[in-house]
């Protein structure tokens, strides 16, 4: 009888843990892992990348010598490694995977913007802000 009960908690256990990990998962896919990055060059977004799909480190370069950022993305996020501007603030500022401050450098006119897309596709506040501001 007493064996009986044990297995009775042990399946409730189970049971309970298997839908926390369930709910964790959904919680999971539902929150900030499904940022987009948008890198925008003198005005133009010259790139959209679904930070949540990046399975690999690449790097790449934008600009000509003398006006060129070099971008790295990875698992970890998005960010400017190397850049020949003068004040180099773009690279101090490192590599990110989401927040509501851009990542620019000001002087190149470069920027990286994070965007989280709602499930029915519409852009979320801080896209909304910018379009109203007109940046
Ligand atoms: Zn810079």
């Amino acid at each position: 009888m007493k064996q009986k009960i044990w297995i009775r908690i042990c399946l409730i256990s189970a049971f309970i843990c298997i839908c926390c990990f369930f709910a964790w998962m959904f919680l999971r896919q539902k929150g900030t892992s499904q940022t987009t990055a948008q890198i925008i060059y003198q005005g133009d977004v010259i790139r959209t990348v679904d930070l949540s799909a990046v399975k690999k480190k690449e790097s790449f370069t934008v600009g000509e010598p003398g006006n060129q950022n070099t971008i790295q993305i990875s698992p970890d996020g998005i960010g400017i490694i190397s850049a020949d501007c003068r004040d180099q603030i773009c690279v101090r500022q490192g590599i990110r995977s989401h927040g509501p401050e851009p990542i620019v450098c000001l002087p190149h006119r470069l920027s990286i913007r994070f965007t989280d897309p709602t499930p029915d596709g519409s852009v979320s506040d801080a896209a909304a802000l910018d379009a109203v501001t007109g940046q």
